[in-house]
């Protein structure tokens, strides 16, 4: 390793050494930490990697301390004050996905060739033909029809990036089928409202995910437009069809409706079997926009065709006839973040929305393979982007439908067998339903609480604090609630099944296990 100190000053020859050994480390230090799973730091490496931050009073802030010895840095002093939520199989807290060996070395080209996914150009680059290879086998893996049927489809941030980019669309769209020739886009919503005749412009759903209700905001329709319209206290994560077509029947009234396909505490859908048909019937006769929250739910589609999972093939049948679908690709699929996915049927209205006006340089040349890819720039929000879709592009090629089917089969075998063990322990309630244990409707989401309510009120720390497992907290019917989502590729349910349910009964009977 040369002694360089700055690297804007060193060789070729030196940057691939440094490279080199930098990776070396860091796979040293990832396999040791894979092989003890625990799941968060311990709070001594947290306190020494925020200690240990440069620090504006500092009378060395901003020297120069070069390459080597800010890599000593990262990798012994903030690394061990990171979480194992990748590592660990059993970090179960949000969504969060891991990350595949083949992911992770494709995102490495990624960063290592750097490239600006923005303008197709296909002379100039095969990343845009590498993007589409990747949306068309993710279009095939989830069942949703020829990719022709999906003209404009992009890579995004993840979910929320899809679901804003998805009202945005589906603004666009309701108010121009509401006066041709009106366009949000063009006029801004005010002055369309008003030439459309439409005094509000409403989202119908049931437990939308929070995100939902941020890019309400974010384009303009606001916090107050999201409508939840839930069957019933039992089952509020189901869209109640009749609330539904009420509210499209308003007056001056135009509405987008999101399909809750994964709410996120329970993991349950917001349709049955023959409700997408009949909502798409419903939003053609009032002209209305379907878009699919699928974010980790649609892959419930890649599960195999056998009779334990087809409780959960009923609740995504139909997802395909949205006009627009959200997918995250940095949770199930696992590949690192961030990466999610916009897939519109419309060929036209993402374009108008996010087309950048007036910038030459920024046209699509028309060549003789580049004319059926749409530049990603003009068709979601990013101009600038990450080659996000390699990784991706990998994890579909190296598993296939078979690999990526098997993998989430284990996901809801682990939280089935959770489930079985918590619906039958004297200590805790198996959620949302705790007479109905449902196993068959149990996707790869645990939500439970201890029947013990001063037990309840500390029980998600209590279970993070023995770093064998990872759990999210939330409320359900007003009281706290646990969550475990199963989502890392590691998942072993003959493994981890027993240290999930030795924890959760330690915790219970503190007593009887000393
Ligand atoms: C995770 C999630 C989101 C937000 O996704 P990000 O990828 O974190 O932006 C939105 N909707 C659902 C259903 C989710 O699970």
């Amino acid at each position: 390793m040369a002694a360089t100190s700055r690297q804007t000053d060193s060789s070729a020859e030196d940057d691939t050494a440094f490279l080199l050994h930098s990776y070396q480390r860091l796979r040293q230090i990832a396999s040791e930490r894979t092989a003890d799973p625990t799941t968060l730091p311990d709070p001594a490496s947290l306190a020494h990697a925020i200690a240990a931050l440069p620090y504006a009073d500092h009378s060395d802030f901003l020297a120069p301390r070069g390459a080597p010895a800010v890599l000593e840095h990262i990798l012994t002093a903030l690394a061990p004050g990171l979480n194992n939520q990748s590592l660990s199989g059993r970090y179960y807290g949000f969504v969060t996905g891991g990350v595949l060996p083949v992911a992770e070395a494709a995102d490495n080209v990624v960063t290592a060739l750097d490239q600006n996914v923005q303008v197709n150009l296909p002379g100039h680059s095969a990343a845009h033909a590498i993007e589409d290879a990747a949306l068309a086998m993710l279009i095939a893996l989830l069942d949703l029809g020829p990719a022709t049927d999906w003209p404009s489809r992009t890579f995004t941030t993840g979910a929320t990036g899809s679901n804003t980019v998805g009202l945005a669309c589906g603004r666009e769209a309701v108010i121009a089928r509401r006066c041709e020739g009106v366009s949000v886009a063009e006029m801004g919503l005010l002055a369309a409202c008003q030439a459309a005749g439409t005094r509000e412009i409403q989202v119908l759903t049931s437990m939308g995910h929070s995100s939902l209700s941020k890019a309400a905001s974010i384009v303009g329709l606001g916090h107050h437009a999201v409508k939840e319209l839930r069957v019933s206290e039992e089952e509020p994560w189901r869209l109640d069809l009749n609330a539904v077509e009420k509210e499209l029947a308003r007056e001056g009234v135009a509405s987008i409706i999101v399909i809750s396909a994964g709410e996120v505490n329970t993991g349950r859908f917001a349709t049955n079997a023959l409700d997408m048909p009949k909502l798409r019937s419903l939003a053609d006769r009032y002209g209305a926009w379907i878009h699919v929250d699928g974010a980790f739910g649609i892959f419930a589609r890649v599960l195999p065709k056998t009779d334990e999972y087809l409780n959960l093939h009923a609740h995504v049948a139909g997802l395909e006839l949205a006009d627009s679908i959200t997918v995250d690709a940095h949770k199930i699929l696992n590949v690192p973040y961030d990466a999610g996915i916009f897939l519109c049927r419309d060929a036209s209205i993402p374009s108008r929305v996010f087309q950048n006006p007036n910038a030459v340089y920024l046209a699509t040349p028309s060549g003789p393979s580049g004319t059926t890819i749409q530049s990603a720039l003009n068709i979601g929000l990013e101009n600038s982007r990450r080659f996000r879709a390699l990784p991706v592009y990998a994890v579909l090629l190296s598993e296939g439908r078979a690999g990526i089917s098997s993998m989430a089969a284990r996901m809801v075998t682990l939280a089935r067998g959770i489930a079985s063990f918590l619906a039958s322990s004297p200590h805790y309630d198996l959620l949302p339903s705790p007479f109905n244990p449902n196993l068959e409707s149990t996707f790869m989401i645990v939500l439970f609480r201890a029947k013990d309510p001063v037990l309840n009120t500390t029980l998600v720390p209590k279970i993070n604090s023995t770093r064998k497992l990872f759990a999210s907290g939330t409320t359900w019917n007003g009281t706290p609630a646990c969550r475990l989502a199963i989502s890392n590729w590691r998942v072993d349910p003959a493994a981890d099944l027993p240290v999930v349910t030795e924890v959760l009964t330690t915790i219970a009977t503190p007593h009887s296990q000393q």
